[in-house]
């Protein structure tokens, strides 16, 4: 589970303080998928950067399974990291390594053994259904089969949390309804948490148990997508 208290997180900046995180109070259950939903500038990165422990509330505090975030150093705060799987909007892959070499790095940098490495990897292909493209390069793929790289790599060290950043941002409408459809598939097949950070509400609408919409830094509405989506 994962809790925001009181968050606020300000920045002093040239034009003066800016009020980034307003008291942002979240609780997130296991296994499900929540969205934040919010247009650009509402807090969705600051929010993020909080959980990954790249920056700390200035007031509150952001807890993961009961550990305190802004509690934990080094080491710790690494470990921690690990627990959360990443996938970004422009999928950050390394452009010189194919797709099974894409989805073995995580684990490379975990000092995973070769063999197990692969073992790993492989499995992870066919999760995502990319089964026959393991040494493509990234420039030959679609935009929705480099997402599913990114969705497999985020995987490789068993995260407790699946953290999607505008993950089909950059993607076509029938694309981002498959690559959707796969978040959906995981959560149900690997019973993980998922949250979803997005500027579009069609996005929440289709996966999403429960929404979060922050609006300036403040979460304007909270609750299970068909509440806060209902037509009056
Ligand atoms: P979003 O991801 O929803 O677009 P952000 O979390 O990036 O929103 O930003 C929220 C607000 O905080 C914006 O007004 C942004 O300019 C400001 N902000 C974010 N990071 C910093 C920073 N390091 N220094 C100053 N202002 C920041
Ligand atoms: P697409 O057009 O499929 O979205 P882009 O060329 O925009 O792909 O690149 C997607 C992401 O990969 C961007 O974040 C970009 O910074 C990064 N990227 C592009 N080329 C390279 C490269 N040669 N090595 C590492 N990262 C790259």
């Amino acid at each position: 589970m994962i809790e925001f208290k009181n968050v606020s997180k300000t920045f002093t900046a040239k034009e003066g303080t800016v009020h980034a995180v307003k008291d942002v109070n979240l609780t997130i259950p296991d296994g499900k998928i929540y969205g934040i939903v919010g247009y650009s500038g509402a807090g969705k990165s600051t929010i993020i950067r909080m959980l990954n422990g790249l920056e700390f509330p200035t007031t509150g505090s952001v807890t993961i399974n009961g550990s305190e975030i802004s509690s934990l150093k080094g080491k710790e705060l690494r470990e921690q990291r690990l627990k959360i799987g990443m996938v970004f909007q422009h999928f950050n892959l390394l452009w010189s390594r194919t797709v099974l070499e894409n989805i073995e790095f995580p684990l490379e940098i975990a000092k995973v053994a070769k063999e197990e490495r692969r073992q790993k990897a492989q499995k992870l292909v066919a999760l995502v259904g990319l089964e026959g493209r393991e040494n493509a390069y990234p420039s030959e793929l679609s935009g929705g089969q480099k997402q599913r790289v990114g969705i497999a790599r985020a995987l490789a060290n068993d995260p407790e949390i699946l953290l999607s950043d505008e993950a089909t941002s950059a993607l076509d409408p029938q694309t981002t309804d498959e690559v959707l459809d796969l978040l959906i598939d995981i959560n149900k097949k690997l019973n993980l948490t998922v949250v979803v950070i997005t500027h579009e509400m069609h996005v929440i609408r289709k996966i999403c148990d429960h929404v979060a919409v922050l609006d300036a830094g403040k979460i304007v509405e909270q609750g299970p997508v068909l509440d806060v989506f209902k037509n009056p």
